[in-house]
């Protein structure tokens, strides 16, 4: 196993699970941000647990990807930026590493490019996860199933100080499968937006092209929530999610890790691994 983004906030969790696996090993960390640093000095700043710590040795961070390949790494865990993780997808569909990817930030053209590059020219499997707690795969789940029911739909994503994308890759995800799920109900289109005037621009958030509004909340304290707002004449349904933790994150990293390389092509979310 190799980690991309190693020095980050996830990719240093995901170093930190994977050494905690005995089915799995840690051979390359790949982070521009500290190469050569020792990888136990960057998880230790991290507070990794003795145990792990000890399983690191002296693995060091490495600036390319290249160093997946010379340690052998059959999967590659990617959490680091869309432009940076466009290019190691693109690096493992070429040397066949599995990748398996968190990073957000990507458009429609960039899943199609990715299911082109993990086609059947290469003999590499990618899965991408918007989010990989697997209590947002159900919140997700839980949101289309409601979404033909209901006469309108707003969702309000809340994420820590540091995130650079929005609104989120999850928000945007449940949105796109909502709008799914009522065009196969046959649902009436969502109601327009009934503002005439916008005193501070920006306040009804962002619009999917179906017409849900995605609010973005970004404030230290945060890690990943989100609620899904359901309204119809006299009744509202929310579904919430909080993730309170990154180590909430790694159950669905591990799985996907353990699973990519059965999983043909492109996959997209956990569904798949969840029984669905
Ligand atoms: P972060 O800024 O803490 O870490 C990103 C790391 O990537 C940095 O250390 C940076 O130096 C490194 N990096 C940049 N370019 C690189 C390259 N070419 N090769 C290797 N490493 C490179 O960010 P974070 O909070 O860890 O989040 C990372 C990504 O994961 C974001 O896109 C975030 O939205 C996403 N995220 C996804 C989930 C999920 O469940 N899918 C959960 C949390 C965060």
């Amino acid at each position: 196993m190799g980690v991309f983004g190693a020095v980050g906030r996830m990719g240093a969790t995901v170093c930190e699970a994977v050494l905690a696996a005995t089915d799995l090993e840690l051979v390359a960390a790949v982070d521009p941000l500290r190469p050569g640093a020792r990888l136990a000095d960057v998880l230790g700043a991290a507070a990794g647990a003795a145990a792990t710590l000890r399983r690191v040795g002296e693995l060091e961070v490495a600036s390319d990807a290249d160093a997946l390949s010379r340690a052998g790494a059959d999967v590659a865990v990617d959490f680091t930026v869309a432009a940076a993780a466009r290019k190691n997808l693109r690096w493992c569909s070429e040397h066949s590493v599995h990748a398996v990817v968190g990073t957000t930030g990507f458009s429609d053209e960039d899943l199609d490019a990715f299911a082109d590059w993990f086609g059947a020219s290469s003999t590499a499997n990618a899965l991408v996860s918007a989010n990989f707690s697997i209590g947002a795969a159900l919140m997700m789940r839980c949101a289309e199933q409601c979404a033909p029911y209901f006469e309108s739909i707003e969702v309000i994503e809340l994420h820590h100080e540091h995130k650079r994308d929005a609104p989120s890759g999850t928000s945007l995800a449940t949105a796109r499968r909502m709008e799914a799920a009522r065009s196969a109900a046959g649902s009436a289109p969502l109601p327009a937006d009934p503002t005439e005037h916008e005193a501070l621009a920006g306040a009804r958030g962002g619009v999917t092209g179906a017409g849900i509004h995605l609010h973005s909340v970004r404030l230290p304290g945060l890690v990943a929530h989100q609620e899904v707002l359901f309204g119809s004449a006299g009744e509202t349904l929310t579904i919430r999610h909080d993730s309170t933790d990154r180590v909430s994150f790694m159950p669905g990293v591990l799985m996907a890790v353990r699973a990519v390389a059965a999983l043909p092509g492109l996959t997209i979310g956990l569904d798949r691994l969840l029984g669905s």
